[in-house]
C-alpha cells in the first residue's frame, strides 16, 4: 500500500530523465536486464508484484506505451487497471485532480500517467501518497521512452559511452527527444539533433546537445540514428511546407543511412508515418531495431515499477 512505498531509486515518483540520477538510470538497465530473460521464457510471468494495483491514466492515444506498462505489470503479477479518459467522467466535466484522487481513494501503488499537458505528472506528484509514472506528458518528457531506447543501445553496441546518436526530426514536438538527450548524454553519449528550423525550438542553449539544420552533416559517422514523428496532431500553423517536402529533405532513407558509421542502427519510437520521415525499407530493414525498442519496453516497464513499488527484501526475480 501506499504507506509502505520503499522505491529502490533515489526518488519515488518516475517523472523525466532530465531529473534522474545516472546511478539510478543504470539501476533501471541493469534490472531490466534480469526480466528481459524473465520476457524470453516459455513461462513469462514472476510473483515479484503480487498484491500491487497498478493503474494505467491515460489521457491521451497509446498503443506500446499502454499496452507495453499492461504486459509488464502482469508479467510482474500485479493487479492493472487501465483507465482511458474517453468514455470515462473526464467527459462529464470531472478535473484532472478529482479523476485522480478518486483513483488514488481505491489505494493503487503506482499510476502510469499520460497527459497532453506537459508538467501533468509532476503536479500530480505532489498532491498524490502513491507512485507517479510519467508516461509521456505533452511536449515535455517520456522517460521511459528513453530509457528503452539506451537499453536497446546498449545490447546493439554493447556500450553506451562514446557513441553518437543523431535524433532526427519534429524536435520541437518531442518529448522523446527531451528524454533522450537528457539521458544519454548523462550516460556518456554524444547527442545530435536535425531537423527544420521550423521544428527545432528556438533556444535550445541549455540542451547538452548539438544542433543541426540539415540532415546529412547531424548523418556523419553517427552510431544511432534515431527518427522522430511527425507530430501531425501538435503542429500548428505552416511549420511544414507538405509532407513530400519533409520526405525528400529529411526523411531517413538507404541514400542518408549511408552517411552512418557501417553498422549504425536505425530506431523510432513509433508509430511511423512510412514515406514521411522513415522510409518503409530502411524501417524493416536488417540496421532497424524498432522492434527490438519495443520488446525492451516490456522489460525496462517491469524493472521500473519493481523498482519503484516492491515490497523491501522483494526480490526482482524469485
Ligand atoms: N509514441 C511516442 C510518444 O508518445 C512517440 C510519438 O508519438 O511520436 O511520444
Amino acid at each position: 500500500m501506499t504507506e509502505s512505498l520503499a522505491s529502490r531509486l533515489s526518488q519515488r515518483h518516475l517523472l523525466g530523465t532530465e531529473t534522474l540520477s545516472a546511478a539510478d538510470a543504470l539501476r533501471i538497465l541493469d534490472t531490466a536486464e534480469v526480466f528481459f530473460d524473465v520476457s524470453r521464457r516459455p513461462v513469462r510471468k514472476v510473483p515479484t508484484l503480487r498484491g500491487k494495483t497498478i493503474v494505467n491514466v491515460f489521457f491521451e492515444a497509446s498503443t506500446r506505451t499502454r499496452t507495453s506498462f499492461e504486459i509488464a505489470g502482469k508479467r510482474l503479477s500485479a493487479d492493472v487497471v487501465n483507465f482511458t479518459s474517453s468514455g470515462s467522467s473526464v467527459s462529464k466535466g470531472e478535473t484532472l485532480l478529482d479523476t485522480v484522487h478518486n483513483l488514488e481513494a481505491m489505494r493503487p501503488d503506482v499510476l502510469v500517467v499520460r497527459h497532453s499537458a506537459s508538467g501533468a505528472p509532476h503536479y500530480l506528484s505532489s498532491r498524490v501518497r502513491c507512485g507517479i509514472v510519467n508516461a509521456g506528458d505533452g511536449t515535455h518528457e517520456h522517460p521511459t521512452q528513453a530509457l528503452l531506447d539506451a537499453f536497446t543501445i546498449r545490447r546493439a553496441k554493447g556500450r553506451i559511452e562514446g557513441l553518437t546518436v543523431t535524433i532526427c526530426g519534429d524536435v520541437t514536438h518531442s518529448r522523446v527527444a527531451r528524454s533522450n538527450a537528457w539521458l544519454l548524454t548523462a550516460l556518456g553519449a554524444r547527442v545530435r539533433f536535425a531537423g527544420p528550423r521550423t521544428l527545432m525550438p528556438s533556444d535550445t542553449s541549455s540542451w547538452p546537445v548539438e544542433v543541426f539544420d540539415r540532415v546529412e552533416p547531424a548523418l556523419e559517422g553517427a552510431d544511432v540514428v534515431m527518427v522522430l514523428r511527425i507530430q501531425r496532431e501538435r503542429l500548428s500553423g505552416a511549420l511544414l511546407p507538405s509532407f513530400r517536402e519533409y520526405s525528400r529533405t529529411f526523411g531517413i532513407n538507404e541514400r542518408r543511412l549511408g552517411l552512418a558509421a557501417k553498422d549504425a542502427i536505425v530506431m523510432h519510437p513509433g508509430p511511423i508515418n512510412r514515406g514521411v520521415e522513415l522510409d518503409g525499407a530502411v524501417a524493416d530493414g536488417p540496421r532497424s531495431a524498432v522492434l527490438d525498442q519495443v520488446e525492451a519496453g516490456v522489460a525496462v516497464r517491469m524493472a521500473v515499477l519493481y523498482l519503484l513499488c516492491a515490497e523491501p527484501g522483494q526480490a526482482a526475480v524469485s
